[in-house]
């Protein structure tokens, strides 16, 4: 460390601001289990594999309920002042051991309301599952989810499944799928190469209930309700990615998160369903500034926006750790370069502008919930990644970086 009286400044400045951030106290009460009210509320809560967006058995698997019932509280990663992990035990039921930490929101609803499970002990035991075996959960459910929709539509029979019901709501089945995966069996060896592969073995209708992008399966987010987080789905150079750019509810109104984005220019509150110009531009900076923080190894749930680590304390950050002294300039280009390698790399293996798509049913209207009936058209997804790529330095054909943005970059040797 070049500076360590300065970082040993920041970490304490860092500590008394997280004090005081209400998100920060929330993710330390709760973890990230809280979202499930929250989405559930908002109606963008993914229910039995998207075709829902409300719960009816939110509660039974909310943050507070995970509070009251499993939980032996909080844990963090190491030396972490925000502690947001959750730490859960059970003898009932099931018996879930302490030691593979608790289900995060992600998997609340993977293993929960994504398959109509609202047995918060099952969805415990299939995080433990998970994360003994290293499988995604997000992955995991969202198989689970496409297999119960095809057994809903009679395109997977009790003979494929050899006589486990798979009817959207059974947790044990869900315990069950996820030991099938794990270990190929059965139905678990389709399942386990995921639901693009999976839909194209099974063939016939089974694409339309395979929800992915790019062959990532969707994370728990409805952008039916929230269009960024649709672009990042669409434009990720990974996929569907929940973390790519900060959540478009934290800008809708004056507050912390908007004032956290003002460095960049960002300055008027932008709806939530805005799908227009300033959504773009709050998208393309904020994408930015997250995939800054995949550069430089920083948590999501640290950094502004909307978290407690101000910009330009980031930046202070890495002149103490470096001895460099870079500024918000300097590090948001070498996260601009990083998403134009990422971009070449990917044109190179077959996935374009095509690709930079959402399944069929995220352009079906929003189910429940107070937007319900909200629809994106594929043209106003088409005209926001216009916009976008020519904000990247990309061209509309393809999605490919212009000789002069790579130049910009530095980044000629790609030409
Ligand atoms: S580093 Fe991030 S994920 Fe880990 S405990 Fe802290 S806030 Fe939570």
């Amino acid at each position: 460390v070049a500076d360590p009286d300065g970082l040993r400044s920041i970490s304490h400045s860092l500590l008394e601001a997280i004090k005081t951030h209400p998100g920060e106290q929330v993710l330390q009460k709760l973890g990230t289990p809280n979202f499930v009210m929250l989405l559930n509320t908002g109606g963008i809560l993914p229910t039995r594999n998207f075709t829902r967006s409300q719960f009816e058995g939110a509660e039974r698997i909310s943050g507070e309920t995970l509070e009251e019932t499993l939980s032996l509280g909080n844990e963090g990663c190491y030396a972490c002042a925000v502690r947001c992990k959750r730490k859960v035990s059970s003898k009932e039921r099931y018996e879930v051991s302490a030691e593979y930490g608790g289900p995060e929101y992600e998997t609340l609803a993977s293993l929960g309301s994504c398959l109509g499970v609202d047995d918060l002990e099952a969805i415990a035991k299939g995080n433990e599952l998970c994360n003994r075996y290293t499988l995604d959960t997000i992955s995991t459910g969202m198989c689970i989810a496409f297999a119960m929709e095809c057994f809903e539509k009679g395109l997977i029979s009790l003979e494929d499944t050899e006589g486990l019901d798979l009817t959207f709501g059974n947790a044990d089945a869900m315990v069950e799928m996820i030991e099938r995966i794990a270990f190929r069996r059965g139905l678990g060896d389709l399942l386990a190469e995921g639901v693009k592969r999976a839909a194209e073995k099974l063939g016939g209708e089974a694409k339309k209930y395979a929800l992915h992008v790019k062959g990532q399966e969707l994370p728990l987010h409805d952008p039916r309700g929230k269009f960024g987080v649709g672009l990042s789905f669409a434009v990720s150079p990974t996929g569907a990615d929940h973390i790519e750019s900060a959540h478009d509810p934290f800008f809708q109104q004056i507050g912390p998160g908007l004032e956290s984005v003002s460095p960049l220019g960002i300055l008027e509150p932008v709806s939530a369903l805005e799908a227009g110009p300033q959504k773009i531009r709050l998208f393309r900076h904020t994408q930015l500034i997250w995939n800054l923080w995949n550069c430089l190894g920083i948590c999501n749930f640290i950094a502004q926006p909307p978290w407690a680590l101000s910009l330009n304390e980031v930046v202070n950050t890495v002149r103490c750790v470096t001895g460099w002294n870079t500024s918000l300039f300097e590090l948001m280009k070498v996260s601009d370069r990083g998403m134009a390698m990422a971009r070449i790399f990917n044109l190179r293996e077959g996935f374009g502008r095509k690709e930079d798509t959402w399944p069929e049913r995220l352009f079906e209207p929003l189910p429940d919930g107070p937007n319900k009936g909200q629809t994106f058209t594929k043209e106003d997804l088409e005209k926001g990644k216009d916009l976008y790529y020519e904000m990247m330095g990309w061209d509309r054909e393809n999605g490919k970086p212009t000789t002069g943005k790579l130049i910009e970059l530095n980044l000629e040797w790609l030409l």
